[in-house]
Formats: structure tokens, sequence, C-alpha cells
């Protein structure tokens, strides 16, 4: 059963290009004919008889009942990202912690074991390093630049596979078909962060993950003014106990009004994306060849050790790189401190170009020798380009840099 009337009901995404399907996949039939749907500002459904609401009552997911478990905005919402995703389906949470949190935590459980990339958003790591052991769940990484460690890592009770592709903040690709395949050889499903690369530049679902996580809050609100996440699946199975589970009980719920901003930014996700992929090789091209430079991580330089899995996954770099000016974290610091229009905050996938240190901010919490086994070192700079132009970027970091 669909939840909402569509506008589309026959609407073929496969028929589509990207930004055609995020822009029309989805649409809800309003009942005034309004172009944009009204925001669903409620907290429950009422219901015409007592056969009305035990019906509704008896499978809350497949009804309007109470938006800790269904809203028509988030309905709406979840349709246009599935699709965008290639999925079946997909359920919202009220950040992207809590979409990762919800599909990691539906994945495992005591007793089992879980393998994860080595570098990673920090808020994972600490879901890795603390949390699944306090539930009895056995972690371990492994190098996906080294499938090998990947192979060695298994174990008889491994359950679920997770990587980040490009990696959060050493921008490290995944090669999905290749760690899926190996994955599903001994029935373990593998859990994909999409978030750097975004339903534009990587499909991880089409390659054989079983599902795909997004911090909507990033590229995909892409203003940097909501917070919001989403599990995407073909499983519906699985989405299905995510929203029984995860999303109703431990209640990270996306608001009304913050799925109707991110089906807003949905809607232009394609038009930015490409912008953001020409901005940032742009940039890392002069970054590159700076002499204050030591080194620039992109997917989409040629000197990346990773190129051909970079053409080959990503349609574009995207919007994130990461590198590491000569003279390390007081370097570093120095540079960031005479940045006029790059603004130094934490986050990503703004319309403004974004700079950090990861080391001394984002991933601070992680103990320095696994930020160095997993290639964070103390100097790297994560930079989110935004959709300025890039002449004046590129001039604002030029000033910066002969400052240092
Ligand atoms: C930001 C981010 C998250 C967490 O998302 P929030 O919306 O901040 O909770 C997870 N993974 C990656 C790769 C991120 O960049």
């Amino acid at each position: 059963m669909s939840l909402s009337v569509l506008r589309h009901p026959d609407f073929d995404r496969t028929k589509y290009g990207p930004s055609t399907v995020n822009i029309h996949a989805g649409e809800p039939r309003d009942a005034y004919g309004a172009l944009v749907p009204p925001i669903y500002q409620t907290s429950t459904f009422y219901f015409d008889s007592t056969d009305d609401a035990v019906k509704a009552c008896d499978d809350y997911a497949e009804s309007f009942a109470y938006s800790r478990i269904t809203n028509p905005s988030n309905d709406y919402f979840e349709k246009k990202i599935a699709a965008a995703e290639h999925g079946l389906g997909a359920v919202s949470y009220a950040s992207g912690m809590g979409a990762v949190a919800g599909a990691i935590f539906m994945s495992v459980r005591a007793g089992d074991h879980a393998l994860f990339c080595k570098a990673k958003y920090s808020g994972t790591e600490d879901i890795t390093r603390d949390f699944l052991p306090r539930f009895g769940v056995d972690v371990g990484t492994f190098d996906p630049q080294n499938l090998e460690t990947l192979k060695d890592g298994i174990k008889d009770n491994t359950k679920l596979i997770y990587v980040e592709s490009p990696a959060n903040p050493t921008m490290v690709m995944a090669d999905i078909a290749a760690i899926s395949a190996i994955a599903h050889e001994h029935g373990i499903k593998v859990g994909v962060d999409n978030t750097f690369a975004t339903p534009y530049n990587t499909n991880p679902l089409d390659l054989g993950a079983d599902w795909v996580v997004q911090s909507v809050t990033k590229y995909i609100g892409g203003h940097g003014d909501l917070l919001g996440g989403a599990i995407i699946s073909n499983d519906e199975g699985f989405l299905r106990d995510c929203r029984l589970g995860t999303l109703m009980h431990f209640g990270a719920v996306m608001a009304p009004q913050i799925a109707f901003l991110a089906t807003r930014g949905l809607k232009t996700l394609a038009v930015r994306m490409k912008q953001y992929n020409t901005n940032a090789l742009q940039i890392a091209q002069y970054l590159e060849q700076h002499p204050k430079i030591d080194i620039v991580r992109y997917p989409f330089l040629p000197s990346n050790p990773q190129y051909e899995l970079a053409k080959r996954q990503m349609r574009g770099g995207g919007g994130m790189l990461s590198f590491d000016v000569k003279g390390g974290l007081e370097a570093g610091k120095t540079f960031i401190n005479h940045l006029k229009l790059c603004t130094l905050a934490v986050s990503l996938g703004d319309t403004e170009t974004l700079v950090e240190q990861a080391a001394a901010m984002t991933h601070t919490m992680i103990p320095r020798e696994v930020r160095e086994a997993a290639g964070i070192t103390d100097g790297m700079i994560r930079m989110s380009v935004g959709l300025e132009d890039p002449e004046d970027i590129i001039a604002d970091l030029d000033q910066a840099l002969a400052v240092v």
C-alpha cells in the first residue's frame, strides 16, 4: 500500500535523468491542486470510526496515525530521496547520526561482529568504539584501499560491513561493487554512508550495497539551514524494521518542516552538484600546483591513487577535498586565520565554502593513534567547496597562502 496519493503514479525513475527524477519523483496529489504541497504540521491523525482506527493502528508503518512513525510531509521526502538513491523506499530521521545509528543498530545484535572502514565521520567512529561494544557487538576495521584486510577481517559472526566513500576527512574511497561482492559471498550486509558523494555522484544500491545512509543536513538540504538524515534501501523489510524499531522507539524523528525544506533542497541537488563538481576540481588543481601545499586529496585528480576507481564509481569528484599546508598544524592555522571569504566552520555541503582542521575540530574526540592509523594528519584541512565563483575562492586561498 502506498501512503500518499501520487500525482504521477506511473512515474518510472529508470526512464529519466537525475535532475528529472529529483524534481518529479514522489510528487503527491494535493486536494487543492497546490504545486507545492503544504507542510503537514500535525502530531496525530483522526479516524472516522473505531474500525478505521483499528485498521490504521494494526499497521502503523502503512498508515497515518502518529507523526513519530509516518507523516505526509516525511512520506513525500522519503519517496523523493528513495528515487534519488535508486532505492524502493526510505526512512527519514532527525539527523544524519539518527539515520547512521538507526541503520547500524537495526543491522547487528549482541554476539555479532561488524567491520568498518578506517576513516569515517567522528560520530560513527564513536558508535563503533564506544556504543557497539557496550551492547556486545564486536567491531573491527579494514582499509578500503587493501581489500585483503577486509577478507582477513571477516569472521563467522560478521553481519555488517560499513563504508564511507569518499571517507570523511581523508577522501579515501571504497570500491562498493567489489566490497559488496565479497560481503555477499559470506551472507554479510553492506551499508554505505553516501553523504560525501551524494546520489548525484554515486548510487551505492546499484553497486550492490544493501542500504545507504545520508546526512540530509549536507548536500541534500544544501543550504546549511536544517538537520536531517535518511536510510534508503531496496529491502523493504529492513526499512519497515527501521521505521517500527529505531525510528519509532528511539524517536529521532524528522520534523515535517524539515522534510519540506529537505524536499525543496533535493529538487535542485543535481544542478548544485554539477557546480560543486567543477568548482572543487578547479580548486583541487589550483592547490595541487601551489608550492606551499603538501598533498591534495580529491577523487578526480589524476594524482589520486584511486583515480581509476573514482572515474568508475563517481559521476564527478564532488565538493569535498582535503589538503595539508606545508608546516603542519601551525601553518594550517595561519592559513585559516587569514581567509576572508572561506568560512571556518564544521559541517559541509552548504552554499558557502567552509574549511576546518579535522584533527583539532571534527575529529578531535578520536585518540591520536586511531586518527593517524586512519590517515588523518594533525595539519589536515578539510574543505567543503561552496557555490561561490571559483575564481573568488581561489583568490581568497591565494592571499591567505601568501601570508603562510
Ligand atoms: C555530517 C555527517 C554525518 C552526521 O550527520 P548529522 O546530520 O550531522 O547528524 C554522518 N556522516 C557523514 C559522512 C557526515 O558528513
